[in-house]
């Protein structure tokens, strides 16, 4: 990347420094001004060496705070209020995507291939601004707000595993995390205990026939008629063998195999994803799909292989965790915009800090229909309506004081 094609613009945040004690309301521009610097220099997963030091910096302006810098590319920042009290940690995600970006907006990405095209721009700053809040208020605290800014969300094996191997659990009493959400419009904030995302697990499944001329089938194990059959059959797991008020996906979602129209080829390869949220659901499925890709296989004279690869666990929400965001909801935007959050089959490793304390992951609506931000998060052109970043900065501010003020 060359240097004039990535230069810094300083980002100008007037009120954010000239306000001794900065509100929301104070802080609001200088979250969409330091959304918009993210937006302009994204970096992928594992990467975010400038992302990371941006933020360290932002922290640092604040004066209040002790930083830390856990792995290369994520940063820590405690804020210890004036008396001892719980430890609450909020958790904000920093990387992008590798997308090409194709918005016309003046603050698009200024690295070709590079996008925020998934909210974390937003999650940050939002996240920032709640941190320079909260700095301004110390006094009014007991106990230790942990600001955690996470690399690697968009990678397995992410960057919340990392972190908690690091030890930024130790001493924590509950976690919260957002995400800004294109499915439900601005105004609306989604919370819920239980499940809300799936475990987003992925297979390789490779079948070996023999292969041979088109024409002379019966001299071959044909490996792309037997693949149709296990596709065809990996179809009944979700129907016939999960109970119909569980939830599983099981796609296959990629078929390779064959070179020519008169050559039968020797081996095909299947690819796709399993998504649950049951854990018990989830360990099962990858028998069943063995027990079925075995028998077909089996029955046409084939042998196969197959590859599981875990990746995050679902998101499972505390209840407790769940309420303090309700109550940080309606004391931040009052009763009008608190729903309950519907799941979805998408993965978050946010699951990876609920495994050593509760916590809960709750959605931030960022869709708008009359301006067209409609795209889906991972679209070339996605957007969000920048109002939901301050609602997201008021959340993280009241839940902290909810539970620490
Ligand atoms: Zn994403
Ligand atoms: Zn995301």
């Amino acid at each position: 990347m060359p240097d004039d094609d990535d230069r810094e613009d300083p980002v100008t945040t007037t009120v954010s420094t000239a306000t001794p004690h900065p509100t929301e309301d104070a802080v609001r521009e200088a979250v969409i001004a330091w959304r918009r610097h993210l937006h302009q220099h994204p970096e992928v997963a594992f990467h975010e060496e400038r992302t990371a030091a941006f933020v360290a910096d932002t922290l640092a302006s604040f004066g209040t705070l002790e930083i830390t810098r856990p792995t290369p590319t994520s940063v820590v920042a405690r804020l210890t209020g004036s008396r001892t009290g719980r430890v609450l940690a909020m958790r904000a995600d920093i990387d992008a995507l590798p997308i090409d970006e194709r918005n016309t907006h003046d603050f698009v990405s200024r690295h070709p291939g590079v996008m925020h095209a998934c909210g974390h721009d937003g999650h940050t700053a939002m996240m920032l601004g709640a941190a320079k809040v909260l700095c301004a208020r110390r006094s009014e605290l007991a106990g230790e707000v942990r600001f955690i800014f996470q690399h690697a969300e968009e990678l397995n094996p992410g960057g919340a595993e990392e972190l908690v191997k690091a030890g930024v659990m130790d001493g924590v009493d509950m976690i919260i995390g957002a995400h800004l959400w294109l499915p439900m419009p601005y105004g609306q904030v989604g919370v819920r205990s239980g499940a809300l995302m799936a475990s987003p697990d992925n297979f390789v499944i490779t079948i070996t026939g023999s292969g041979g001329h088109a024409a002379i089938p019966h001299e071959t194990t044909d490996s792309i008629a037997i693949a149709a059959q296990v596709i065809t059959n990996l179809q009944h797991i979700v129907a016939r063998n999960v109970d119909p008020l569980a939830s599983a996906v099981v796609s296959v979602t990629r078929i390779a195999g064959g070179t020519t129209y008169n050559v039968i080829p020797g081996q095909v390869e299947l690819a796709g994803t399993v998504r649950t949220f049951d854990p018990a659901l989830r360990a099962r499925i990858p028998e069943l799909m063995q027990r079925v890709v075995g028998g077909t296989t089996a029955a046409n004279g084939a042998t196969f292989t197959f590859e599981w690869n875990a990746d995050y666990r679902p998101v499972i929400n505390d209840e407790k965790a769940s309420e303090l965001l309700r109550r940080a909801v309606v004391r931040a935007l009052g009763e009008g915009v608190l729903v309950e959050a519907t799941p979805t089959m998408g993965g978050e490793d946010f699951s990876a800090y609920q495994q050593k304390v509760p916590g809960s992951f709750f959605f931030i609506g960022a869709r708008n229909e009359e301006r067209g931000i409609t795209n889906p998060h991972h679209h070339e052109c996605f957007d969000l309506d920048e109002r939901a970043l301050d609602s997201g900065t008021r959340i993280f501010v009241a839940a902290a004081m909810e539970m620490l003020g």
